[in-house]
């Protein structure tokens, strides 16, 4: 790598674990957040940071780690051991012969950013190791089995991956120590070396219980958009978010051709990936002739949940010359709200005119536009 003085580097990304204690019945580096797998996540990391990735798995997640590792140009797969010991000692035996240093991490720390891998490769370089760790924040105990001894915490670390290596150093404490350890960092103390500590970042979390999975942020969000006019006419009643607004007009439609709502439906169908309501609820059909729009905001928010969505929120705009709508704002808000399952502060709406320009700035029609987000459960 350029970056690390021309220095080769080869990063180890151990993916072999069964993930039992996440309680999932497949591997917890194979577990999606949002559109990517927790692997994926970690590869992103270290693709531009080390010259060759090694990617230690097991023989049954061999077919799916082929799959998801394609895209990357630098990746190569390697079969795991029954300890993490033998999992690392397998890699580092294809890591490439003139490889200077070894970036070892676990394929379950998906959020190490890009500094600590940095920061490791270069104490590496400098010292011989770099093993990325965060102070304690607990109280830490010792006990013997019936005493309870408290420790200095100030002295005390918790480690975690990157830990980083200078290639023949590492290879040699693993080819020394035969037995299994909890990490690399403890390989090399026995072998003789003094690892030198680089500091890590709290977030930089190994994912391991059922509460680690749900913990992690979900990313799948939606945002979808409408939009809708209609022509104002008189003989109507004006309907705005299901609240009837005093007018000597109303706007013309098939239904009650209550606009706000109608953009307000478009806007979670587009994001839900579904037909408008053009296709759901055709005009031609007098089925909806006169239709209530807020009982079919209710279907469309019943088809939304039924395609995976929740609302984050609702932002809507009326764009209207005449009347003046501020004081019937609260009601729409309070009746979509209900309508759609939702709180208060999810939905907002506000109005505005168009200072005379167009057809509605001209009187002869009402348009709204609304944006909203949601999420895939
Ligand atoms: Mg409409």
């Amino acid at each position: 790598m350029v970056k690390f003085e021309g220095k080769k580097v080869t990063a180890i990304i151990l993916g072999a674990g069964s993930g039992r204690r996440t309680g999932l019945a497949y591997n917890k580096v194979l577990h999606y957040i949002g559109s990517k797998t927790v692997l994926e996540m970690t590869l992103d990391k270290f693709e531009g940071m080390a010259d060759d990735i090694i990617c230690v798995c097991s023989k049954q997640d061999k077919a799916e780690f082929m799959r998801l590792t394609g895209r990357y140009k630098n990746v190569k797969l390697c079969a795991g051991g029954a300890t993490r010991s033998d999992s690392v000692r397998a890699a580092l035996k294809s890591a490439a012969k003139d490889t200077d240093v070894v970036v070892i991490h676990d394929g379950a720390r998906p959020f190490v950013t890009e500094e600590i891998i940095e920061s490791s490769i270069a104490s590496a370089i400098q010292y011989g190791s770099g093993i990325a760790a965060v102070p304690a924040i607990d109280a830490i105990k010792k006990t013997d089995g019936e005493n309870i001894i408290s420790l200095d915490k100030s002295t005390l670390f918790c480690a975690q991956t990157p830990q980083t290596f200078r290639y023949d150093e590492i290879s040699r404490a693993y080819s020394m120590v035969s037995l299994s350890a909890g990490d690399d960092c403890e390989i090399y103390e026995l072998a003789g070396y003094s690892p030198k500590l680089i500091f890590g970042d709290w977030s930089n979390i190994k994912i391991t219980t059922a509460e680690d999975i749900l913990k992690l942020p979900s990313k799948d969000l939606k945002i979808g958009a409408g939009f809708d006019v209609h022509r104002l006419a008189g003989g109507r009643k004006l309907i705005l978010g299901g609240v009837s607004v005093p007018y000597d007009k109303g706007l013309l439609g098939h239904s009650d051709a209550d606009v706000l709502t109608h953009a307000i439906m478009d806007a979670l169908l587009s994001a839900s990936g579904l037909p408008d309501i053009g296709v759901l609820f055709p005009d031609t059909d007098e089925k909806y002739k006169d239709a209530d729009s807020i009982a079919l905001l209710r279907e469309v928010c019943g088809k939304m949940r039924d395609a995976g969505y929740e609302i984050k929120n609702i932002s809507a705009v009326i764009m209207a010359e005449k009347p003046k709508l501020a004081a019937y704002i609260p009601d729409m808000r309070r009746i979509v709200a209900a309508a759609a399952g939702i709180e208060l502060p999810q939905i907002n709406i506000s109005a505005t005119t168009t200072e005379g320009l167009g057809i509605v700035g001209e009187g002869k029609g009402i348009a709204s536009s609304c944006s909203c987000l949601l999420e895939k459960k």
